[in-house]
């Protein structure tokens, strides 16, 4: 039988890292988005944390739809802006959310800050809501560390992935000049996706 998942989200990037990294831990996992299912009323992102809003999304998406459902909350967190843009990073250059906006505006906040101090981390919390209680819910992080450059770089990921090279790089690739695979190893989704992927197996029986 197919297990049919629901992802509360919109980001199709987003949604095939997730469906990619499942595959395996999940065999014959089925992804659906947003776009798959009737509409439904999304929560507004307001909690201050990655899990907070990872839980919102994620419970909303499980009432709407009745089906087991992830969400995933992410961000990138600067050193040098104290954590920000955090989880204000999907809107960081303004509405509508632009990729391209948030990357020019952040690479311009951070023109004076030397080489030294752009270090910088990726955060994810992802929220698996198969019922209702905290029985109901699993919630796991992941985190890549880097840097912040001063350019932007390659044509793979999304967001804020061509200004960022993770010190896991060690050729000062930016993470959208890496394969799917070698983002996948390294990336916060990546890690909290492997360690959730067998207890959503698990659940699904
Ligand atoms: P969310 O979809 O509300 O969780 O917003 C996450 C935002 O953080 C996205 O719009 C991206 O800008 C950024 N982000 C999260 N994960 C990544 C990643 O793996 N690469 C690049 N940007 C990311």
């Amino acid at each position: 039988m197919t297990a049919r998942i629901f992802v509360a989200s919109r980001n199709a990037k987003k949604i095939a890292e997730m469906e990619r990294i499942l595959a395996p831990l999940v065999p014959g996992v089925r992804v659906l988005g947003l776009d798959d299912v009737d509409f439904y009323e999304e929560p507004v992102e307001d909690a201050p944390t990655f899990e907070g809003n990872a839980l919102l999304k994620a419970r909303a998406g499980f009432a709407a739809t009745g089906l087991p459902s992830v969400s995933d909350d992410s961000g990138l967190c600067v050193d040098a802006l104290n954590g920000m843009p955090g989880v204000l990073s999907a809107r960081w250059g303004g509405r509508p959310k632009s990729d391209q906006r948030n990357n020019e505006l952040l690479l311009d906040q951070l023109n004076d800050v030397p080489d030294e101090r752009r270090g910088a981390h990726f955060a994810c919390a992802i929220a698996f809501v198969f019922g209702d209680g905290p029985d109901g819910e699993i919630v796991v992080e992941g985190r890549m560390d880097g840097r912040v450059i001063r350019e932007l770089r390659g044509e793979g990921g999304f967001g804020y992935d061509v200004m960022f090279v993770a010190d896991d790089t060690p050729d000062g690739r930016t993470s959208a000049e890496l394969t799917v695979a070698e983002k996948d190893a390294i990336s916060h989704r990546g890690k909290a996706m492997r360690e959730l992927g067998p207890r959503i197996a698990k659940v699904l029986g």
